[in-house]
């Protein structure tokens, strides 16, 4: 066995944490040969629930479970973590503008990104779960300028997940025949699944399938599939959303195949005209343990316009956020 690596989950009393934390300490995360500590961070009020879990995840005897630690103390929490899984945030609630749920968000993820700089590891990797995931970790990464900005990512890889099943649907293959599916931009409803890229049994998706299902079909369908699962299932997706973390970290560590890529939130170098420092999905391949954004694709007409417009939804947050000092 390697040795172990120390995992911050918050909101880990929430719904999305209760699915995440018992995947986590069963081995799933890196590997099935590195023993974990997790490091559980709750606000006040739902400490106690958090050690409920605590209890449960004990009780599973789960062999690679070194400690469970419960806190509501933000640096505690970050000390010495390696990967840090950031679920916990503000919902937006009735009458709330989105200014003013950012800013109840830079309350949270600013706090947490100066506990990231000052104590977590060298190698500390963070995936932003909360919403608004790109903008929430825009905030925590401006406030940890000593770590390497490419450490701090946001998680489109449900979107993704969501976009390779329903294409599967369609064409009638299996998830693992599609290549090179894409999501850009904002984790929103703007959001832009790209089926030009993506490859299926070496034809390209966008050719496979009508124009019209792909426009009217698809990109809302995959867009607004967590409304969808609210309305069929009376809450919000949550299991399918830790499975993607899961993936996101997987991969981010593991790599990807030499000839596919998958789509995480992370830092635009100004690749494809996306604003350069913000948290926008792109189309990324991992290597030695670094998100890679793939370059050099060719940007059909079709997709700029989305990819603008879901951009232009970023750039509108991060104003925002700026106006309000949180960057
Ligand atoms: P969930 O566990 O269901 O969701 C947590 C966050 O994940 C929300 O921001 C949610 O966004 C987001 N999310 C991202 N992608 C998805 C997706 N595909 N499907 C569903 N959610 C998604 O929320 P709960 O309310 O059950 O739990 C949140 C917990 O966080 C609470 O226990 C609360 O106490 C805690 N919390 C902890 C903080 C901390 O540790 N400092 C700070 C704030 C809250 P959306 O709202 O858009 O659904």
């Amino acid at each position: 066995t390697r040795s172990p690596v120390t995992v911050t989950v918050t909101g880990a009393a929430g719904q999305i944490g209760y699915a995440l934390l018992f995947r986590l300490a069963s081995g799933q995360l890196v590997g099935p040969d590195t023993p974990i500590r997790l490091k559980l961070l709750e606000i006040p009020q739902a400490v106690k629930a958090a050690e409920g879990t605590a209890m449960e995840l004990t009780d599973c005897a789960f062999p690679l479970l070194h400690s469970v630690d419960v806190t509501d103390d933000t640096r505690q929490a970050f000390d010495g973590t390696n990967i840090g899984l950031l679920v916990g945030a503000r919902p937006r609630t009735k009458g709330m503008e989105r200014g003013d749920l950012l800013e109840a968000n830079g309350g949270i993820f600013k706090p947490q990104g100066e506990a990231i700089n000052a104590h977590a590891a060298e190698d500390v990797r963070v995936l932003v779960v909360g919403n608004p995931a790109n903008t929430n970790a825009l905030i925590a990464q401006a406030h940890a300028p000593d770590v390497p900005a490419e450490r701090f990512t946001a998680m489109t890889r449900l979107d993704h997940n969501r976009a390779l099943a329903q294409l599967a649907a369609k064409l009638g293959v299996g998830v693992d025949e599609i290549r090179r599916l894409a999501i850009w931009g904002n984790h929103s409803a703007t959001q832009y699944p790209n089926l030009f890229h993506a490859e299926v049994g070496g034809k390209t998706a966008a050719d496979l399938v009508e124009r019209e299902w792909m426009r009217d079909e698809f990109i809302p369908t995959v867009a607004q599939r967590g409304a969808a699962i609210i309305e069929a299932r009376g809450a919000s997706s949550a299991a399918s959303a830790a499975n993607a973390a899961i993936d996101h970290v997987h991969t981010w560590v593991n790599g990807t195949a030499e000839d596919d890529w998958t789509s995480a939130g992370v830092v635009s170098d100004g690749s494809y005209g996306v604003p350069e420092g913000l948290i926008s999905s792109f189309p990324v391949r991992a290597r030695d343990g670094r998100y890679e954004i793939v370059q050099g694709l060719e940007i059909d007409e079709f997709s700029r316009e989305r990819i603008d417009a879901s951009v232009q939804e970023l750039v509108d947050e991060r104003e925002t956020v700026r106006s309000l000092g949180l960057v």
